[in-house]
């Protein structure tokens, strides 16, 4: 075996470049390495206008972005939020820090989205918000979800933590809800290390949640705090390096779809096997490398191909498993979701993997992985 065949291929890898090393180093010279700084309020701006938006406001990490969004969306103790049961835990923790109940909803078939109607079905009087999550780079189906909160009058937040760029129906993600929350970690298509934020056009949510990341300090009065805030700035560092991945977007998606079309070409002849499927309306982008094994794949199948990947140096990774199932959030039962949760993302959450998706590769797709799909 040659060098080249035995290195490893990690699933993800943050792309950074010279701009991001020589605004990191400004905001480093300039001594604002704390919370205030020139590049927050840039970072600020340049995010929301991509996202096509008037207003962003940066918070420490993409969950906080969604606990934000529910407390400026009115979202008290005991209300219900309709959640995709197939989503990082991060969508549905966040409804748990203020005391209310995520209510977990079925999957669309192969995109894995939420589905809409099951959204309508899942709505009760306790109903205040729904979160679509577009995932793996994927929008979910906003028009009919947007219609459905419409008429019952609850509060769409848009999490966008695995989707920046992606459009749907040529609108924007994080253009279409209320508002919508975005997360920079190391592994999301442009990343700040740790990071997220919420972007929207509505001034009142955007001073609130301005409000309530600083310590909800009085904006007239210095140390005056009429409620109980939180600490959930972000750094002038992270913005930095923020503004500059901004800055290089293109170049970073462009990069993601050539990795794309290597897997979509190494794959051509597997036709049981889907690379990224997507719907029509939809404009996804290449957050990860997914691929969806054949109908009737059981979790074993899976769990030892990406084992023989891995004795190969291939990392790979699981699909997430449905929430509904995890131990949190058991008093799914009492609401009729089975022990095996919801078919639809139970099936998906089995068949798909994460596949190497550092952009860098080159003949790896068709030399070293797709040869191991061979006989599942
Ligand atoms: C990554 C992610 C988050 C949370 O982001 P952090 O920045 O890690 O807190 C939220 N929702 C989804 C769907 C994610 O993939």
């Amino acid at each position: 075996m040659n060098e080249d065949q035995a290195r490893f291929l990690p699933v993800a890898e943050p792309d950074l470049g010279t701009l991001e090393e020589q605004y990191l180093l400004d905001a480093f010279h300039s001594g604002w390495i704390s919370s205030i700084g020139a590049y927050i309020g840039r970072f600020e701006q340049a995010f929301s206008n991509f996202c096509g938006v008037e207003y962003g406001i940066a918070v420490s990490n993409g969950t906080v972005a969604i606990h934000l969004a529910l407390l400026s969306g009115g979202v008290k103790p005991g209300d219900e939020v309709i959640v995709p049961t197939l989503t990082f835990v991060a969508t549905a923790s966040a409804v748990k820090y203020i005391g209310a109940e995520p209510v977990f909803v079925e999957s669309e078939p192969e995109i894995g989205t939420m589905n809409p109607i099951a959204v309508e079905k899942a709505i009760t009087s306790r109903t205040k918000a729904v979160i679509p999550v577009h995932l793996y780079g994927h929008p979910a189906d906003m028009d009919p979800i947007v219609e459905i909160a419409r008429q019952h009058g609850l509060f769409v937040i848009e999490d966008a933590a695995e989707a920046h760029g992606a459009k749907y129906k040529g609108k924007m993600v994080g253009s279409i809800g209320h508002c919508a929350t975005f997360s920079f970690y190391g592994n999301k298509i442009l990343t700040t290390g740790e990071g997220g934020m919420v972007v929207t056009n509505d001034k009142t949510l955007t001073d609130r949640i301005r409000f309530l990341k600083d310590h909800a300090m009085d904006p007239n009065r210095r140390y005056w705090h009429p409620e109980v805030g939180f600490n959930y700035r972000m750094t002038n560092l992270q913005a930095a390096i923020g503004c500059a991945q901004v800055a290089r977007f293109d170049d970073l998606i462009l990069r993601r779809k050539r990795i794309l079309e290597l897997y979509r070409k190494a794959f051509s002849d597997k036709l049981e096997i889907l690379i990224n499927p997507s719907r029509t309306w939809a404009t996804p982008v290449p957050w990860f490398v997914c691929a969806l094994l054949p109908k009737g794949t059981t979790h074993v199948q899976r769990d030892s191909l990406m084992e023989r990947l891995k004795e190969k140096g291939i990392d790979s990774r699981p699909y997430f498993y449905p929430l509904c199932n995890m131990p949190p959030y058991t008093y799914c039962r009492k609401v009729g979701i089975k022990e095996n949760g919801l078919p639809v993302a139970e099936d998906l959450s089995v068949r798909g993997m994460i596949l190497p998706s550092v952009t860098w590769l080159s003949h790896e797709p068709a030399t070293r992985i797709a040869p191991l799909f061979q006989d599942i």
